[in-house]
């Protein structure tokens, strides 16, 4: 018996190998075109300080309506861009239509909101990064501290002197700069010292776990202290359970952003639920 279930098992292994094989295939070729085509759209999560629940800005989260395949997933497709080089054009258009948006955005009477954009490493490694970047602010007349740029540890952990020396142009500049994800792949504490970042995003794998008696609630807990010390900010990514925020909030969290506060949406529903809500979800 064991061995016709053994046998079963690579049959779906490789049904499922064969699909994985063909949807990509599907994807890398419908992916140049679909730039043109307008198949992107973006959708905003709200962030919000804990000190008075008033939201600070939002991300930008990229989605894309394939014709036949429906909504795909940034998890999906960004790493296929990042292997064919689409995602450089991609992250310009993904910083326009942000900029765009901060522009006609109500700002519900908060004071000036961030705008939180995702950067692949990959973008980083061109050279003229900073000063593209600094030119689609201008072209849309964005107040350059409006803006934070999301970088990842893997890629700057390569710390190539391009990629610091770019980042530290845009800090100087005065666009704001957070590490995303931190505690996945290749977090090192040293990158909290030696990358000129405003603030940091512990990753939702690590919020998750922080309501039970776990590690995760240990080392959360002493990385917001850890943080501040070094004089930065922290979020909180993936924030689901008022628990979560409750402990989030008594360690001293700066910011909070998951689907207790709202969900990624587009840009009709966000103004409509900070309208419903004054700006402060009823969870905070
Ligand atoms: P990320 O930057 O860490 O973004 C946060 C992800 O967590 C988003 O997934 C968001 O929808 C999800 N999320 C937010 N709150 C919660 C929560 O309470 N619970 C759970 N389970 N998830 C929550 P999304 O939109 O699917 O994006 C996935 C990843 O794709 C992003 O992770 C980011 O790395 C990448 N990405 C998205 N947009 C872009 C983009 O414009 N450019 C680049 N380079 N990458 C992007
Ligand atoms: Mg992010
Ligand atoms: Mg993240
Ligand atoms: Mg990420």
């Amino acid at each position: 018996q064991s061995k016709s279930e053994g046998g079963n098992r690579t049959l779906f292994y490789n049904l499922d190998n064969t699909y994985r094989l063909h949807r990509r295939i599907d994807i890398e070729a419908s992916l140049r075109p679909a730039l043109y085509m307008r198949q992107f759209y973006l959708a905003y999560q709200p962030i919000f300080r804990v000190s008075d629940g008033k939201m600070r800005g939002f991300e930008a989260l990229i989605r894309w309506k394939h014709p036949e395949l429906g909504v795909i997933s940034p998890a999906e497709f960004i790493p296929i861009a990042e292997h064919n080089g689409l995602i450089v054009p991609i992250g310009e258009w993904v910083l326009r239509e942000a900029c765009k948006r901060l522009a006609g955005m109500n700002n519900y009477g908060l004071g000036p909101l961030i705008i939180s954009v995702n950067i692949s490493p990959v973008q980083l490694q061109d050279p003229t990064f900073a000063q593209t970047v600094l030119h689609i602010l201008d072209e849309h007349d964005i107040d350059y501290s409006s803006i934070e740029l999301e970088i990842t540890e893997n890629v700057t952990l390569k710390h190539s002197e391009k990629v610091l020396s770019s980042l530290s142009k845009l800090r100087c500049a005065g666009v704001r700069i957070a590490l995303d994800d931190f505690g996945t792949g290749y977090s090192s504490l040293v990158n909290l010292k030696q990358l000129p970042i405003h603030c940091l995003k512990i990753d939702k794998s690590f919020i998750r776990e922080i309501d039970l008696p776990s590690a995760e609630r240990l080392i959360v807990e002493s990385l917001v202290d850890l943080v501040h010390k070094l004089g930065l900010e922290v979020i909180a990514e993936g924030v689901e359970y008022k628990e979560q925020y409750e402990l989030l909030k008594s360690w001293g969290c700066d910011y909070v952003q998951g689907f207790l506060f709202g969900k990624p949406m587009n840009p009709g529903q966000l103004d409509l639920s900070m309208i419903k809500t004054n700006g402060t979800p009823a969870s905070l």
